[in-house]
């Protein structure tokens, strides 16, 4: 039987249960429209449309669906892809790697490892020191900048 992405919560399928689950109509009325599409139907937001694509103000990236700590502003490079990048997550746990074959590519899609939400994708053509590219939509993120 076919069951969607968000609800995949049991060992078997090698994953750990989601520290937040909520029900679609949650996420819905929780969610923007845009986000809503985004985070929890793996759409991809407009290139260079993105609140985060330029910001350069140090700080910490969490999930817009549930607040996990994602990634940090040290991370951050411009890739020109339109999307805000990162080649490593702030803590490697919080994200969790799976292997999309949407839309006739083969790519690595990147989820929050808490909710489950679509982030975005990972590719190797990052900078060093990872060689990583995390391709980040701005929509899938809230930054917390660091007080001074
Ligand atoms: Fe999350």
């Amino acid at each position: 039987m076919f069951r969607s992405r968000g609800s995949k919560t049991s060992s078997t399928e090698n994953q750990a249960p989601r520290e937040v689950v909520r029900s679609e109509d949650e996420w819905r009325s929780r969610l923007t429209h845009e986000q809503y599409r985004v985070l929890r139907k793996a759409a991809t937001e407009p290139a260079f449309t993105g609140r985060y694509v330029d910001c350069h103000l140090d700080g910490t990236y969490h999930c817009a669906a549930c607040g996990a700590e994602l990634f940090s502003s040290d991370a951050k490079f411009d890739s020109g892809s339109g999307w805000p990048s990162f080649f490593e997550p702030a803590v490697a746990d919080s994200v969790e790697l799976h292997s999309d074959r949407s839309l006739g590519m083969e790519r690595t899609e990147v989820l929050c490892r808490a909710c489950g939400s679509h982030l975005g994708h990972v590719f190797d053509d990052g900078p060093l020191p990872t060689g990583k590219r995390y391709c980040i939509n701005s929509c899938s993120l809230d930054m917390d900048p660091e007080q001074q």
